[in-house]
């Protein structure tokens, strides 16, 4: 795999995608990578491709079970409140799988430092590099508030927000931000519905 270095936000992306398919965050419907089949949607989802996986390969048993455990790594990071933590745990995470920089030509011709990863490396530690890559990327050129936990208060999911404006506040936007607007909706219904005890009712 090679990525531009200054391409964080895609490896940031795969960050939190990857964080919001376990369990915990998925209350309604359950893990989301339950075998290789589900680890090969979620890479295909992120238009994740890599080197470690041909073309058509399915995922081992060994790389969906080292893949959950770089999720349960990638939580920790971005829930730890300290900034070094996540620095040192995102560069281990890169320092497994990358040969180290390179200055190559992007899609556009014009050059750009790439992080490029070795050639013996397994489907995890390859995703891992990605990962580390984004968090790194955002830790540096966005700063570590930029690692949050969802607003809704029914979601335990987390998210890095690569926005511009840097206001994002869900998870999963189409569904907890939709989440939030039909209880926020039917909370404002449920008030009109049931008058407080100071209204005034049938009286003229
Ligand atoms: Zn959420």
């Amino acid at each position: 795999m090679k990525t531009v270095f200054s391409n964080y936000s895609f490896g940031a992306g795969v960050a939190t995608g990857l964080v919001n398919t376990s369990a915990l965050v998925r209350i309604g419907t359950g893990e989301v990578l339950t075998d290789p089949e589900a680890l090969t949607c979620f890479l295909e989802e992120h238009e994740v491709r890599l080197d470690a996986l041909p073309r058509g390969a399915l995922p081992a048993d060994r790389d969906l079970a080292e893949v959950l455990a770089l999720r349960t790594r990638t939580r920790v990071l971005l829930e730890s409140g300290d900034e070094d933590e996540v620095a040192e745990g995102a560069n281990e995470l890169t320092a497994r799988a990358l040969t180290g920089p390179a200055l190559l030509r992007d899609t556009e011709g014009k050059w750009a430092w790439h992080a490029a990863t070795g050639a013996r490396i397994s489907l995890a530690e390859e995703l891992g590099a990605l990962v580390g890559i984004g968090l790194l990327g955002v830790l540096h050129t966005l700063g570590h508030q930029r690692f949050r936990h969802c607003a809704s208060p029914v979601c335990a999911g987390m998210f890095v927000d690569t926005s511009k404006a840097g206001r994002r506040r869900y998870c999963m936007p189409g569904l907890c931000g939709n989440r939030q607007n039909v209880a926020n909706y039917r909370a404002r219904h449920q008030e009109e519905a049931q008058p407080g005890p100071g209204s005034v009712t049938g009286t003229r």
